[in-house]
């Protein structure tokens, strides 16, 4: 019963005694587990159990040992710098898809404790805010991006967007490359290989199941078994279940 039973790395260890959780809730102490095993996971949990941490530490620790930094690292130090679109990108490793401008805010700043001290950078979109700010900071780079459904979608769908090379937010394995505008094609940019649905039951009664298709179904989406998906949810009705089917893969039920 400690976060020392599963290896996570030096920093989120130090990060999470920083935060001072002592011990993992239930829901945590079986989701670490599954998630660093590579599992898919169908959670149900209420708010205030802990699931934010029960996704979040796995997927950050992951992030860190599978060597997140490099992309990154290299665009601050203004390596590998081939224009202002062309230049090499850290596309978010990590989507986390939820309800509210709220919660997203809730799950960014949960992200930034673990994340602290080290190189991932998380980042957070939400309606009603600034989209071309928010754009502005994604292209900093952004290993784990947190987001309201409704303005990713409105992102992806924007072409000043698109032309920066993140329509492509989820851009699997092909390099981008435009003709008309001549711009560089990106080298090799790195996909999405964990996504998080956060509050499913919530997302869908708000009616965003047809946005949260999109992201999930779109061509440069990883498709499921090939990324690793998570969703979360108080219940457990008919439309989770088929969400559940057509986004997991073999995957572990958890209710806690
Ligand atoms: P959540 O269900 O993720 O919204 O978390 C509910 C609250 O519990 C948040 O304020 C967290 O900071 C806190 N929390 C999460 N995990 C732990 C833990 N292991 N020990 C103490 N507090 C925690």
């Amino acid at each position: 019963d400690s976060f020392q039973d599963v290896e996570m790395g030096e920093i989120i260890m130090s990060n999470i005694a920083l935060t001072r959780y002592t011990r993992p809730t239930p829901v945590q102490k079986y989701a670490i587990p599954i998630i660093k095993n590579k599992r898919d996971l169908m959670a149900c949990a209420q708010t205030g159990s802990g699931k934010t941490a029960a996704f979040l530490l796995p997927v950050l620790s992951q992030i860190y040992t599978e060597g997140p930094g490099e992309a990154l690292a290299a665009q601050k130090s203004g390596g590998q710098d081939n224009g202002k679109y062309g230049r090499r990108k850290q596309y978010p490793l990590a989507l986390v898809l939820a309800p509210t401008r709220e919660l997203a805010l809730q799950i960014y700043e949960e992200a930034r404790k673990f994340a602290y001290r080290s190189r991932v950078r998380p980042c957070v979109v939400y309606g009603g805010a600034d989209i071309g700010q928010q754009i502005r900071d994604l292209e900093r780079g952004c290993h784990l991006l947190v987001a309201t459904p409704g303005r990713l979608v409105d992102m992806m769908e924007r072409v000043d967007f698109q032309h920066a090379g993140l329509k492509g937010i989820l851009h699997a394995h092909e390099s981008l490359t435009d003709g008309e505008t001549g711009l560089q094609p990106i080298p090799d940019p790195v996909s999405v290989s964990y996504l998080v649905l956060d509050e499913a039951d919530r997302m869908l009664d708000m009616g965003f199941e047809p946005q949260i298709r999109r992201i999930v179904e779109q061509d440069t989406m990883p498709p499921k078994g090939i990324r690793q998906t998570m969703m979360f949810s108080a219940t457990f009705p008919k439309e989770i279940q088929i969400l559940a089917r057509d986004f997991l893969e073999e995957y572990i039920f958890l209710a806690v």
